[in-house]
């Protein structure tokens, strides 16, 4: 088996989720007692957060090329950027160490291409809804068109993710928040609604919503689990 690494805690309210489902997913392919390999490099988020609302992406791909650095010293076959807001760096983050880099949104856009959905709607922080680096992906790689939630909304998406769910807090009033701005993508030709940002699958899962939903943090850990155990 090969050892995953993990880019995490951003926020660790998700990496904990990655860290269960990866470890759920070897363990139901090879049973018994076996885990997941991982290497682990967890950063201060509120570092991050700060780096981010500067508009400072240098001294964020400093922090995450860094991070890279250590898991593959570590030992790491591959690297996971476990948030899809960071994947903004994801090319710098491929430049600096010598691993595979599984990205999260070829991850969704190889479940999505295999459902036969050429549209989709996005959540997720305002940098993944408004910037080109996670939509220009899904296009150009799998010929999927992105809607996303109109100004007002986007900001409620966003303000949800780093006041409530990256501090773990998950509240009825938000879910019903993000059940509207479901339903308003759908009718606007989504045929199916990604959630990406690894928290919001915190707050919204498929039962609450009759849109499909994609949850990015459970299809990217898949394709973890996918690469640790392929010969
Ligand atoms: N985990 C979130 C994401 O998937 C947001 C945290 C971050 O800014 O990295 O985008």
């Amino acid at each position: 088996m090969k050892t995953i690494g993990l880019l995490g805690g951003m926020s660790w309210e998700s990496t904990q989720t990655y860290y269960r489902l990866i470890n759920q997913g070897v363990q139901k392919a090879l049973g018994g007692l076996h885990s997941a390999r991982i290497v682990l490099d967890s950063i201060d988020f509120q570092e991050l957060a700060d780096l981010q609302a500067a508009d400072d992406w240098a001294g964020a791909t400093a922090l995450l090329v860094n991070a890279a650095g250590r898991v593959a010293a570590a030992g790491a076959d591959c690297v996971l950027i476990c948030t899809n807001t960071m994947h903004k760096v994801a090319p710098a983050i491929e430049a600096a160490v010598d691993l595979p880099l599984l990205h999260i949104a070829d991850a969704a856009g190889e479940v999505l291409a295999a459902q036969g959905i050429t549209t989709i709607g996005l959540l997720g922080t305002a940098f993944t809804m408004e910037q080109d680096f996670y939509r220009e992906r899904l296009r150009s790689g799998f010929g999927i068109a992105t809607r996303v939630p109109e100004a007002a909304d986007r900001a409620t998406v966003h303000r949800i993710i780093y006041e409530e769910l990256c501090q773990g807090r998950v509240l009825d009033a938000s879910r019903l928040e993000y059940q509207r701005i479901i339903d308003a993508l759908a009718a606007s030709g989504a045929e199916a609604v990604v959630l990406g940002c690894t928290e919001i699958g915190l707050l919204v899962q498929q039962e609450h919503s009759a849109v499909r939903l994609l949850d990015t943090t459970a299809v990217h850990a898949a394709k973890a689990v996918d690469f640790a155990l392929a010969c």
